[in-house]
């Protein structure tokens, strides 16, 4: 019988004589040359090695990327990262809203509720098959709160008696493989991932309360590396803004955050293979710097032998950062081994708008700005610059007339390129905008000649 060292790519695992052949083992030959192994013992049916995609994509069914392993109980499947660190969780029983449906924690020990979003699904809302629900305050434009949801609650409070279970099994009756990777899950009960999630903000040196909408397309799997803290505005109407002013952080700084982040995502990096440059305003950062960091982590997390393809680079820029880089900047990006988006944040088009969002910044800016954007997506291939505006009922309707102006005269047909987001200010909504948003933006969407969608803001 043939083992293979789970924690090597495969084109490196060696063969050697299994030492110690027991149970209902099945192995089964797989492509890309590597083993499924699945063991069962009492009510658990245990498999690792498991291949997902390889690429990212945009599917209505449940899809996994990278590599996970994974442990199958009466009532919920729980999936594993590398390290043994609980990532997925889906209910098997009647009581589980939907089987199409799951729950996702984040590095930061977040949980994220998978819905299909009901009938009409959320595609044309937000670009994606499935609406991410939070258990935290955000924007959501769901109503439904699925962590209400008894089996829901009851599945994440679940992994502790599960863990429990698995320290009573003999190690001896197990397969090898199954063994070591029984012992990943055994070193990670709840309490330790608590701990190590809150590790994170040690090692970047802050919290990263918001990810770039365009990290959708890694299903929001980055590793964070802060390169500048604060912004250049202070908004009136942000939620998320830093108490700092803009500095960029040094060398030595992003270099031990690095150091720190590929001893924090341990086996579990290959199955990573984007970056998010913090904090909220990278793109105003040194342009020497930006490529040093983005260069450092691709070699430093191995991404050439990345479980995915295709390595994205996500930043946030600004109105002032856009219009201040220079060809140089943009050819820099251009050059590096990641495919980039840089998401700036427009808000409005109109004067009066900019002034009751505390927006410290022009409408010729705002345009300056997006005429620019446009130029550099048309020119560079591997850099795409994505623009967010606010959408509220309480705007006037100046402001989205101001945004469909300002992009429909850059284009006479439908572009592919250059998303543009628009972020529900729900709180200041009417009753009953949040219900009828949905209809409300399909009018709008109508009229971008780009890729439109709404904008979740989601924390790492
Ligand atoms: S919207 Fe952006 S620029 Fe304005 S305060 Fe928030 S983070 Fe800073």
């Amino acid at each position: 019988m043939l083992v293979f060292d789970l924690d090597k790519p495969a084109a490196t695992t060696d063969n050697k004589e299994e030492k110690r052949p027991k149970g209902p083992v099945i192995k089964l030959f797989f492509w890309f040359f590597t083993f499924v192994e699945t063991f069962d013992i009492g009510t658990f049916h245990i498999t690792v090695g498991k291949l997902g995609s390889r690429s990212y994509s945009k599917v209505s069914y449940p899809l996994r990327y990278g590599r996970l392993g994974e442990l199958k109980t009466p009532k919920h499947l729980f999936e594993f990262n590398l390290n043994g660190e609980l990532k997925f969780i889906t209910g098997r029983g009647k009581e589980w809203p939907n089987p199409s449906e799951w729950l996702k924690r984040t590095v930061t020990g977040n949980w994220v509720y998978y819905s299909t979003g009901g009938y009409d699904g959320p595609y044309d809302c937000l670009g994606e098959y499935y609406l991410p629900c939070f258990s935290y305050p955000s924007n959501n434009i769901n109503a439904c709160d699925p962590f209400e949801d008894h089996a829901v609650a009851s599945a994440i409070e679940a992994w502790g008696s599960v863990h429990e279970e698995l320290t009573k099994l003999d190690p001896k009756l197990l397969p090898e493989n199954i063994a070591k990777f029984l012992s990943r899950l055994i070193a990670n009960p709840p309490g330790q991932l608590r701990s190590k999630a809150a590790r994170i903000r040690e090692i970047i040196g802050d919290s990263v309360t918001v990810l770039p909408p365009d990290t959708r397309h890694v299903d929001y799997d980055i590793v964070p590396l802060i390169i500048a803290d604060g912004c250049l505005y202070k908004c009136a109407f942000c939620k998320v803004k830093s108490r700092l002013r803009f500095k960029d952080r040094t060398k030595e700084n992003i270099k031990t955050q690095i150091e720190g982040l590929r001893d924090f995502f341990g086996k579990d990096i290959s199955n990573y293979n984007s970056v998010f440059l913090g904090q909220h305003d990278a793109m105003n950062s040194d342009p020497e710097l930006i490529e040093y960091s983005a260069k450092l982590a691709f070699e430093a997390f191995d991404f050439k032998n990345s479980n995915l393809k295709d390595p994205s680079l996500f930043i946030f820029g600004s109105v002032a950062s856009i219009l201040k880089a220079g060809p140089e900047t943009f050819d820099r990006i251009g050059r590096l081994p990641f495919r980039t988006y840089i998401n700036v944040g427009l808000e409005s088009g109109e004067r009066d708008t900019l002034a009751k969002l505390g927006k410290g910044i022009t409408v010729e800016g705002v345009e300056a700005a997006y005429d620019k954007i446009v130029a550099i997506n048309k020119r560079y291939e591997r850099i795409e610059i994505t623009s967010n505006f606010i959408y509220s009922p309480d705007l006037p309707p100046a402001h989205t007339e101001s945004i469909v102006k300002l992009i429909g005269k850059h284009f006479d047909h439908p572009y592919p390129k250059g998303t543009i987001y628009f972020s529900p200010l729900l709180d200041a909504g009417r009753n009953g905008w949040r219900k009828n948003i949905k209809r409300e933006f399909y009018k709008l969407k109508r009229k971008i000649p780009v890729p439109s969608f709404l904008y979740l803001i989601q924390r790492l």
